[in-house]
């Protein structure tokens, strides 16, 4: 039988229910036919035209993507609209676009979870939320001091697998004292600046996450905690591979190629 988009929205789906994304997202097969047969599959953070030539040129029928594509209301598909370009360049090549954000963060896949793991966090529970949600929190095995810490944490996260794809740490970013001492850490993928209070309130002495901006910056020094800014990017990447594994086992995929975009990067330089 066939592997159809279809089957594939079905796995991700037993890990991610569509119905766990927040109303203002936009998940689920955004572009195609879930009847479609396929033979590739482009694992990408973001639905960008490179990706798009990627797909084409991998031969992939289906883009697995982190980001939605068509979020904001598409108000026409006239070809100076940048933002029409996307899905119709899905079209003409006939490749399938599948969104999983909202749903993914809050699953056993999130990037909040893994970098935990990376960091060596303990007794690690979610920062927001019960029995699912955003973001996690967790103590380090012994008490370090920030500078030593976030070196740490960078090595350990270049050297990981799921960061085995040749990222730079461009964009990376650390606000706060490099002697301070630090034992509880929350982590959140994305851009995480919404949750300096939350993060405060219950302890933590580091917020990692990403897209920090300077306000909430500032809120958290004021609270004394550090910032440690990894980037949107780099801070939801290890998601990626976390799929490409997840996918790469079902038995049912078999036959199946499958692979992480080698183009989608963090847009910042330096
Ligand atoms: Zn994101």
């Amino acid at each position: 039988m066939a592997v159809t988009i279809g089957l594939v929205a079905q796995l991700i789906e037993k890990i991610a229910p569509k119905s766990w994304a927040e109303e203002w997202d936009n998940v689920g097969l955004l572009v195609g036919s879930g009847s479609k047969p396929i033979e590739r599959i482009l694992i990408s953070l973001d639905g960008t035209l490179a990706v798009v030539e990627e797909a084409k040129d991998f031969g992939a029928q289906l883009i697995v993507a982190h980001h939605p594509i068509i979020f904001r209301p598409l108000k026409n598909l006239r070809s100076d609209n940048t933002g029409a370009q996307v899905p119709l360049g899905l079209l003409q090549h006939e490749i399938g676009y599948y969104a999983a954000h909202t749903n993914l963060d809050q699953s056993v896949f999130s990037s909040s979870r893994v970098l935990g793991e990376i960091l060596g966090l303990e007794k690690m529970e979610l920062l927001e939320g019960e029995e699912r949600g955003y973001g996690v929190i967790g103590y380090l095995p012994h008490r370090e001091k920030l500078e030593i810490l976030w070196k740490r944490f960078l090595d350990k996260l270049t050297k990981s697998e799921v960061y085995a794809q040749d990222y730079e740490l461009s964009g990376v970013r650390l606000a706060g004292s490099l002697e301070q001492d630090v034992r509880k850490v929350a982590i959140v993928n994305g851009s995480g600046g919404r949750f300096v209070s939350n993060a405060l309130f219950k302890g933590a002495d580091l917020l990692i996450t990403g897209d920090v901006d300077h306000h909430s910056a500032l809120d958290a020094l004021e609270g004394g905690m550090a910032v440690g800014d990894l980037g949107h990017f780099l801070s939801e990447a290890p998601m990626l591979k976390k799929l490409y594994h997840y996918l790469s086992a079902e038995k049912s995929l078999q036959g199946i190629e499958i692979k992480v975009s080698s183009i989608n990067r963090s847009p910042w330089l330096g």
